[in-house]
């Protein structure tokens, strides 16, 4: 039981940095309420419950029956079972939930916009602080390990390849887990990208923070 009321405000979270991600900057992510891209009929709560609306609904709109797109869906589904094995009634696990919150919303504006504001940045610097108080810092060697890939990827962000974020997000993850971790993450993120890349073969740039988000939840499964 415990589990599934985990899964299920872990889906709440992921649809509301489903909100805010498809709102910022130009429209009130807070108190601006849903309507219907397709009639534009503003939708009521039972419409927007995360998961069982989309079910109940069977995936239209209730006014006009334009089908929903199964993306909101499966950031639901994908946001309540990364954080289904993290317990919302113990205080100590927020900071985790707080950062993978966070992490899924950078993805889901690098998807939307290929970049994400400044801003957005500040919850994970806050766990960060929250997270390095309560636990020891890594040694020396630890630390050494991220010398080759930060040095590669600052590299590739000089020649273009690379976003400063994503830089930014997997130094974060080293300092919030563990550089092994962070190493582990990107490795598992550069296949996902590897793997889309053939199956989709997309044309343009692709952002690559949902994959190294993907990658840590991955290496978090995994361990
Ligand atoms: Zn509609």
């Amino acid at each position: 039981m415990i589990y599934f009321v985990n899964f299920y405000l872990g889906a709440c979270l992921a649809s509301f940095m489903a909100v805010i991600a498809d709102r910022y900057p130009d429209q009130n992510f807070i108190w601006g309420r849903s309507y219907c891209f397709n009639c534009q009929h503003q939708l009521a709560w039972r419409d927007e419950l995360p998961i069982f609306s989309f079910l109940l609904l069977k995936g239209r709109c209730r006014f006009c029956q334009q089908l929903i797109p199964k993306t909101l869906l499966i950031v639901e589904i994908c946001g309540g079972l990364v954080l289904s094995h993290l317990n919302f009634f113990d205080i100590s696990a927020w900071v985790e939930i707080l950062f993978l919150t966070s992490l899924l919303l950078l993805s889901l504006m690098d998807i939307k916009q290929h970049y994400f504001d400044i801003i957005w940045l500040s919850p994970i610097v806050l766990t960060l602080i929250f997270r390095r108080i309560s636990a020891p810092f890594f040694d020396w060697q630890d630390c050494l390990q991220l010398v080759p890939i930060v040095g590669a990827m600052v590299i590739s962000i000089l020649l273009g390849k690379f976003g400063q974020g994503d830089l930014l997000i997997y130094l974060a993850i080293a300092l919030f887990y563990h550089p092994a971790r962070a190493n582990f993450s990107l490795l598992l993120g550069c296949l996902l990208c590897i793997i889309w890349a053939f199956w989709k073969k997309p044309k343009g740039e692709l952002p690559f923070l949902p994959f190294i988000t993907s990658g840590l939840v991955l290496a978090l499964f995994f361990s």
